[in-house]
């Protein structure tokens, strides 16, 4: 097949069925990530959302090939653009990594090594990936820097990553995963660890950078504000299944799972609730993968009054509507509007 034909008619980056897991002492499955499909259009950007735990990171650290043991993709695909990455050797996923799928990581420690210096770092993710002679790529390096917004930086890319600030660092892990043009860019609570100060310039900075290039990015947020400003379609996460997902319009608009309800009542309503002395939270917490219940995981902490007994027995499989809004939930596809929650 010709790899430009290819281009053309299959997406970005698919995953299918994805489940994720491992294996206990005692030989039992633990499942992490269930069965989980997402799928990412050139120029695009996904938003993962859900509560902490929910399986967004593991994810994509499969997607990326960066699962460590004991995890293990129990069954399922990643394509990127068509070409099958579960099972992959590794020379073909580091080639990836780096090149075309960027990412930036909650903790930029984790994308910087301490002991060597900013631009070195930058460099040689250039060196890896294209040929380019030193004086280019030093070059290149502060360009990548400037366009990150980091004043003088001929001068501080010989810095340490110590000598500069949480933000700055996020700001160089940005240039880096942008050193080579991603086709996609996987960005995991990017700005979770910094000010809220500086969390809104830093976002700015990604988009920037990733509307220049053109490349797609999965953004995993619990930020449903970030998620309504940046995000194309949305792919709502509950105890490593996705519930919900669609255009951010439909899931936003339109929200339909009794968990996106309630995120939506909890994060959205905050400050109305507060006025009046209460703030809204999805009663209970969610489930260790251990101890996930059977049927609908999410059906202890649910309060869709159209609830059914088929909720603790029966696992929801996502069904999507015609306009590609998908629901894991018969009940609530069962009604549609507000009438089911009054
Ligand atoms: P999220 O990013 O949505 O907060 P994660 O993907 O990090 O959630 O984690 C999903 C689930 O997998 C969590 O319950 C977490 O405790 C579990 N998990 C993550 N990494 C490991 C690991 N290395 N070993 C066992 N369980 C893990
Ligand atoms: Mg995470």
């Amino acid at each position: 097949m010709s790899d430009n034909r290819s281009h053309d008619t299959v997406p970005l980056l698919e995953v299918t069925d994805l489940t994720i897991g491992y294996v206990t002492e005692s030989g039992e499955r633990v499942v992490l990530v269930d069965s989980v499909c997402l799928r990412l259009e050139a120029g695009e950007v996904l938003c993962l959302v859900g509560e902490s735990g929910s399986g967004k990171s593991v994810t994509m650290l499969a997607v990326l090939g960066l699962l460590t043991p004991p995890l293990t993709v129990f069954s399922g695909s990643v394509k990127f653009r068509g070409r099958e990455l579960v099972g992959a050797d590794e020379t073909t996923l580091r080639r990836l990594r780096g090149a075309e799928l960027g990412m930036v990581f909650q903790d930029p420690m984790t994308s910087l090594n301490p002991v060597r210096r900013v631009g070195t770092q930058i460099e040689r993710a250039l060196a890896i990936h294209q040929r380019l002679d030193a004086k280019t790529r030093r070059r290149r390096v502060v360009e990548l820097l400037a366009e990150v917004g980091i004043p003088q930086p001929e001068q501080r890319s010989r810095a340490f990553p110590h000598e500069w600030s949480g933000g700055m660092r996020q700001r160089a892990v940005i240039a880096m995963a942008m050193a080579n043009d991603p086709a996609v860019l996987i960005a995991d609570e990017p700005t979770t660890a910094l000010d809220v100060t500086i969390q809104a310039q830093l976002m700015d900075v990604l988009a920037t950078a990733r509307a220049r290039s053109g490349a797609g990015m999965v953004l995993i947020t619990h930020d449903l504000g970030l998620v309504a400003q940046h995000a194309d379609r949305v792919a709502i996460m509950y105890a490593g299944r996705v519930v919900e997902t669609g255009t951010v319009w439909q899931v936003f608009d339109d929200a339909t799972h009794p968990y996106t309800r309630g995120l939506q009542r909890s994060l959205l309503g905050q400050a109305g609730a507060e006025a009046k002395g209460r703030a809204y939270a999805i009663p209970g917490s969610p489930p260790a993968p251990a101890a996930r219940p059977r049927g609908c995981g999410f059906a202890p902490r649910c309060e869709f009054p159209g609830k059914a007994s088929e909720c603790a027995t029966a696992t929801p499989v996502l069904v999507a509507s015609n306009a590609g809004h998908a629901i894991a939930c018969p009940p609530a596809r069962a009604v549609t509007g507000q009438e089911a929650w009054s």
